[in-house]
């Protein structure tokens, strides 16, 4: 076999007059009248184009040439020079080409279903694309996002290794972890009628790892929940893992918040700056989200009192309600630019946020109904004066409600906020704007099973300064949970641990489980808790989605290999798939379901 001497990407005008071999794959070929057969070969780093000249080489090589296809593998000897036909500027290698004088046919293909060509991939299925993903691999996109996951990988290694952490991996096969997701289980063979999980995420290993004098750990870990179809989710993503002994809050955010932004410099060449910080309830107060989009200004206000006073049924009934709230956001300048049918079309959106409906007006600062026109003027003329205060209002600008209860009203208009950004382009597609979002409630309350449920996980600590209101008012405990939000998508979270067994027992019991639940469950984490466990906390940042911002995609499926479809299949290699019915012996299991037929 011809012996490569560099890859497809690699040569210059400089190496003109070398001898060299490449091997790669034809990515496309055309003989042209006079007895000159021409190759664009491709391999990760590039294209490079080669003639053969049947003038100059054997005819068996002419022959050899002349039976290639589209994606058949081959080694080309040949020698560098300046294009004949002019440089082609599109291409690095564009000033030069081969003239090529042997050929080596490493394997043939078969017609390939399709080919890795970028202007045709947006037109295929993705489901063929994902089939036969070793060739969609080909595409120079996706090698590049290869190459820019491989390099962020490497990058995040130095970065924590430089800090102090030590690389440590975790088990695959454990019991059920605590992230609030189903796991997905192994039976075990061993073990007849015993079930493994696998990890939903490291939490109790890592922590036990503090417990063990580990200081500092970081892993680059897969992560499995068994969550229901999501375009943005893959059951099984990729986390950047870390925790850290003898921490406050502020040191994992700020050995986070510079592992971000030298992450963006170097990536992007972008600065992040002084990464702000918004407590939970201001990012759901001013833009209804906890993961809140700051490209764009936007924000909604609280109205509760204004909207109160009206007689409008729909807010007065509201506030009647214990937890009821009325917001309104300004849309500046919006009645020129929002159509009745785009209002009513925000107002069908927000429904589907389970709340009631979107009132809303224009506000021209003339006529009856104190200065507002259309919707519910005539309700809001009463307090004209208040709302034009509140909302800042100038003329021109339209203005929507929502009346439900705080977290629903706040919701659905987080939502809408988003809507009418994209409608009227207001999102700046080469800003970016992080932001910390820190003082998570410890709980939310869940209205179906009537208690408390852990907002993050329940091994996550109050601040300090809360300590106290586990005892008096779990419902307004805060945490010292933190999330980092980029562009509105969730990078990562964490929080400080609970490190001390009576806290955490305090915790359970809030949360509903019992002594034998909880020994059950993470007795084990229990168990090491109990023989000096150092303070601490830590993080995981998701490197799919990392990935997905640095390289500029929406789709999750694209910074992965071999991803599995929204529905969870993985169609290349056919799974989730049926196993032997000697497996299953072995396991001492029997399949009572149907499978799907097809
Ligand atoms: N285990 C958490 C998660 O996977 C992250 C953390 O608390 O460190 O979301």
């Amino acid at each position: 076999m011809l012996k490569r001497t560099h890859m497809c990407g690699d040569l210059r005008e400089t190496d003109a007059g070398s001898d060299v071999v490449l091997c790669g794959w034809v990515n496309s070929y055309r003989e042209q009248g006079k007895g000159l057969f021409f190759i664009d070969l491709r391999d990760r780093t590039g294209m490079t184009q080669v003639v053969f000249d049947q003038e100059d080489v054997p005819g068996d090589v002419m022959d050899a040439s002349r039976s290639l296809r589209r994606e058949s593998v081959i080694a080309v000897g040949g020698q560098v020079r300046a294009r004949d036909g002019g440089a082609n500027p599109k291409l690095p290698t564009g000033a030069i080409e081969i003239l090529g004088s042997s050929l080596e046919v490493l394997n043939t293909t078969d017609n390939p279903p399709i080919l890795p060509d970028e202007h045709e991939a947006g037109k295929i299925d993705e489901e063929i694309r994902l089939r036969h993903r070793y060739i969609d691999l080909r595409r120079p996109r996706m090698q590049s996002i290869l190459g820019l996951r491989s390099k962020v990988a490497q990058h995040t290694r130095n970065f924590f290794a430089e800090h102090g952490f030590l690389e440590v991996e975790t088990p695959l096969l454990i019991r059920s972890t605590p992230e609030g997701a189903r796991d997905f289980i192994v039976p075990s063979r061993m073990y007849p009628g015993q079930w493994y999980a696998l990890p939903q995420s490291p939490q109790l290993f890592k922590q036990i790892l503090m417990v063990s004098g580990c200081d500092r750990y970081m892993q680059i870990c897969k992560c499995l929940r068994d969550e229901d179809p999501r375009a943005d989710r893959q059951a099984e993503f990729t986390q950047i893992d870390l925790e850290m002994s003898f921490v406050d809050q502020d040191d994992v955010m700020d050995i986070m918040s510079q592992f971000a932004t030298g992450l963006f410099k170097t990536f992007k060449d972008v600065d992040l700056g002084e990464i702000p910080r918004l407590s939970y309830a201001e990012a759901m107060d001013r833009y209804g989200s906890d993961r809140p989009d700051l490209r764009f200004d936007l924000e909604m206000t609280d109205v509760s009192e204004i909207a109160a006073k009206t007689d409008f049924k729909v807010f007065t009934s509201v506030m009647e309600g214990e937890h009821g709230a009325v917001k309104a956001m300004r849309i500046p300048g919006g009645a020129e630019q929002l159509t009745r049918k785009m209002l009513d079309g925000y107002g069908d959106y927000a429904k589907t946020w389970r709340t009631g409906g979107l009132p809303y007006v224009k506000y021209t600062g003339e006529g009856d109904n104190g200065g507002f026109e259309t919707g519910v003027a005539k309700f809001l003329a009463p307090v004209s004066d208040q709302l034009v205060a509140a909302l800042h209002l100038e003329a021109g600008d339209v203005v929507l409600f929502t009346a439900d209860e705080r977290i629903t009203a706040e919701t659905a208009m987080g939502h809408v906020r988003l809507k009418v950004a994209e409608d009227l382009d207001l999102i700046d597609p080469e800003a970016w704007a992080p932001l910390w979002v820190v003082d998570f409630p410890m709980f939310a309350w869940d209205v179906d099973s009537k208690r408390y449920v852990s907002l993050h996980h329940p091994f996550s600590a109050p601040r300090e300064d809360q300590l106290p209101l586990l005892e008096t008012d779990p419902a307004n405990c805060i945490s010292a949970c933190y999330d980092l939000v980029i562009n509105g998508s969730e990078v990562g979270g964490g929080s400080i641990r609970i490190h001390d067994p009576s806290v955490q027992a305090k915790v359970f019991e809030l949360i509903g489980l019992s002594d034998e639940e909880a020994s059950e469950k993470f007795g084990f984490l229990l168990e090491a808790l109990k023989y000096g466990a150092p303070p601490h906390g830590g993080i995981a940042f998701g490197l799919d989605r990392l990935v997905m911002l640095l390289f500029g995609t929406d789709n999750i499926r694209d910074v992965i290999a071999f991803p599995k479809t929204q529905n969870g299949a993985d169609l290349m290699c056919e799974a989730p798939g049926p196993i032997d019915e000697s497996q299953l012996n072995d396991l001492g299991l029997q399949i009572e379901v149907e499978a799907p037929s097809g």
